[in-house]
């Protein structure tokens, strides 16, 4: 992405939980949900962040967009360390970062009309006239394929995908920047996950969008990405450019992540790449390489030495001793 803008840079960022215990209720220990992770975004792409439920994306997501406080390290939007801003001093960067929820029906206030529910972060933003808020809640439903009556209608009125539409469109009202999707399509059939991937495909054209997209399968976020970041245990294992991930993944976490994937090619099936155990718990991981306890490829040093993230060219970077001297 070499000359490309960075939108966001997200530097060494730690996301700890404090775990409390004994009778006096003190801190015994952290959950490292996200566990100094580094990577930029850059104007105009979808970064996609996959991994599975406990790796920390959903809180990495949250944490960037400040709806957490981070413990330690940097984020940087448009180059403005907005890591420990006031709530006040957030406030004008709140309309450029917006989130879309897994769950449209929790994430839309039930007693609201569509419309309300649309028109609010313009009435608190006090940005338009009244006639003009309602002006452009019709055009973003229009824009999200409903029709201008369902301004009208309750969010129980609506399907799924319906309810998600309405979730994105209430989140370009304000016209972010930046879009962090928190397995957006994740609670949709899978005919209806195509169309809402679709439409933000569209939407990010037109609107000169940037996407965070985090889910938990790689199928998912195949399509819509233009690079891809796989999470393990808080940590990021590998990151690089869609086709470097998916035709040549270099970490053995990502390979099996792969290998669940069902590719159409028949001449190329994949084999299965099973893990061994669970995940292990974020307030005790593994020394060493955090996925040494279930790595098929394991080998002494892993266990010992925390493997750093190292560029193995054209952007593709992988934390595994596989791949360091
Ligand atoms: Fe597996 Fe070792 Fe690489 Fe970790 S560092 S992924 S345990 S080979």
């Amino acid at each position: 992405m070499g000359d490309k803008e960075k939108l966001l840079e997200v530097q060494n960022l730690k996301k700890y939980f404090p775990v409390k215990g004994g009778v006096l209720q003190r801190t015994v220990g952290n959950v490292k949900a996200v566990d100094d992770v580094s990577f930029d975004v850059f104007k105009g792409e979808t970064l996609g962040i996959v991994g599975e439920s406990g790796s920390g994306k959903s809180t990495l997501g949250r944490t960037i967009l400040r709806l957490l406080d981070p413990t330690e390290g940097k984020i940087l939007f448009e180059g403005d360390d907005i890591s420990t801003l006031s709530n006040r001093k957030m406030r004008p960067y709140r309309k450029d970062m917006q989130m879309v929820f897994q769950d449209p029906y929790a994430s839309l206030n039930p007693r609201m009309s569509v419309g309300e529910i649309i028109e609010e972060p313009l009435i608190v933003q006090k940005v338009l006239s009244k006639k003009d808020r309602k002006d452009k809640v019709v055009d973003l439903l229009q824009k999200v394929g409903l029709p201008a009556e369902a301004r009208d209608k309750y969010p129980h009125e609506f399907s799924g995908g319906q309810r998600q539409r309405i979730g994105i469109a209430r989140s370009l009202t304000l016209n972010p920047k930046l879009i962090i999707g928190d397995e957006p399509v994740s609670a949709l059939d899978v005919s209806v996950q195509s169309q809402v991937l679709n439409l933000m495909e569209d939407l990010q054209d037109e609107f000169n969008l940037t996407y965070l997209f985090i889910a938990h399968d790689l199928s998912v976020v195949k399509h819509i990405s233009d690079r891809v970041g796989v999470m393990y245990l808080g940590k990021l294992a590998e990151i690089g450019p869609k086709h470097h991930i998916y035709n040549n993944p270099l970490h053995p976490y990502t390979r099996a992540l792969l290998s669940a994937v069902p590719i159409p090619d028949v001449e190329r099936k994949r084999e299965k790449i099973k893990l061994k155990g669970e995940l292990p718990s974020p307030s005790n991981p593994p020394t060493g390489c955090p996925f040494h306890t279930r790595c098929p490829e394991v080998h002494d040093r892993c266990k010992v030495e925390l493997p750093e993230l190292v560029h193995q060219g054209e952007g593709q970077y992988v934390a595994c001793h596989l791949y360091t001297n």
